[in-house]
């Protein structure tokens, strides 16, 4: 029998050779994934490095995803993706060609060494929050926090709209 399906949702970032292709690359490959339908994604937004700051802006999207893939099966398919366009992780919070984050999947709670969900970073990235937002403005994590107010709370990275010049 199979696994039913769950909604979940995936966090794309690039900063490096050509991120908003990076990303539209990630998304056509999330979309053929098998056991996989891509619902939607939303806009490509640019925001400031987290980390060091001597490294080029980010170009962040999210996406919505239903699988049938278990979330550790679902992790090794992004991980394919991201090595895949060619990623080699050069410093922490440093540049990378892509990076793909299983940020919400369904309701569930995960801590493995593996793989941690709701992703770390939700709370306090707006680069993570706002195309979260945009793709449903109404969602909560597992605990029933309100993503709408940890973006009120969250820490400015200057995010835009992506624009094609950033
Ligand atoms: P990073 O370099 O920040 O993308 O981290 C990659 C590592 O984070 C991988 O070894 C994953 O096993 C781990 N990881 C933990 N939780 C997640 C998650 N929700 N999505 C993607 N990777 C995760």
């Amino acid at each position: 029998m199979k696994k039913s399906i769950s909604r979940v949702y995936i966090g794309l970032g690039s900063n490096l050779n050509n991120p908003a292709k990076q990303l539209e690359t990630a998304i056509a490959t999330l979309a053929k994934l098998p056991d996989c339908e891509l619902i939607s994604h939303s806009s490509f937004y640019s925001s400031r490095p987290v980390g060091p700051q001597d490294q080029p802006d980010f170009v962040n999207a999210a996406a919505q995803l239903n699988t049938r893939l278990y979330p550790e099966k679902l992790l090794e398919a992004l991980q394919l993706i991201e090595s895949e366009q060619g990623r080699i992780k050069k410093r922490h919070w440093g540049e990378r060609s892509i990076d793909l984050d299983i940020l919400l999947f369904d309701s569930l709670v995960i801590d493995t060494p593996n793989l941690t969900v709701p992703h770390k970073e939700i709370s306090n990235r707006d680069f993570v929050l706002k195309p979260l937002l945009e793709l449903n403005p109404t969602l909560t994590l597992p605990n029933g926090t309100n993503l709408q107010a940890l973006l009120q709370s969250c820490p400015d990275n200057q995010l835009h709209l992506y624009s094609g010049h950033s």
